[in-house]
């Protein structure tokens, strides 16, 4: 696909018909509720969906598992953290995430370590911790707008998916460029 006409097809508005998200762009739903998207697409029904949304659903989450974290890693400075940190308050609450680089293994880590940013939280997060998925999902915004991820507009949240320099092309994650 060219680059045009993938520009022009991320543009168009797709939404969920029905169920909790009905009506709500793809590109927010990743903020508000990720599990959502993921959960969704490995559903049986995924496949009966309309092509267009499978496609966006499918493009959002490939996004979604490539983020080019801006900064530094939050151990040694070094720039682009490759990897994302879980650290745990207790067994089931999550305190916070930080994104370090691929050397850095802080020693006091309670807690999960993903072998690359994403909005794919691992199993320990998942599901209904509404907590969880908040300190989360404010550690990825924080890491890109420096505010909380609620006072982010869904102009803004669309817009995120639209902008190349956030994200590692495709086969690239994890490749020092
Ligand atoms: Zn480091």
């Amino acid at each position: 696909m060219s680059e045009k006409l993938e520009a022009r097809w991320t543009d168009i508005k797709v939404t969920f018909e029905t169920g909790k998200h009905a009506g709500k762009p793809i590109e927010v739903i990743m903020f508000e509720d990720p599990g959502y998207l993921y959960w969704y697409s490995k559903q049986e029904s995924f496949s009966k969906l309309r092509p267009v949304l499978q496609k966006k659903i499918r493009y959002i989450v490939e996004l979604a598992d490539s983020l080019r974290i801006p900064g530094y890693c939050r151990e040694c400075n070094h720039k682009r953290p490759r990897r994302m940190i879980f650290r745990m308050q207790s067994p089931k609450e999550l305190q916070h995430v930080n994104f370090v680089c691929e050397d850095c293994d802080p020693g006091n880590t309670a807690g999960v370590i993903s072998s690359n940013p994403t909005f794919n939280y691992v199993d320990v997060l998942a599901g209904k911790n509404i907590h969880n998925v908040n300190v989360f999902i404010e550690a990825i915004v924080k890491a890109y707008w420096k505010k909380p991820w609620r006072m982010l507009t869904q102009r803004e949240m669309i817009l995120f998916w639209k902008n190349k320099g956030h994200f590692y092309p495709k086969g690239k994650i994890g490749i020092s460029l």
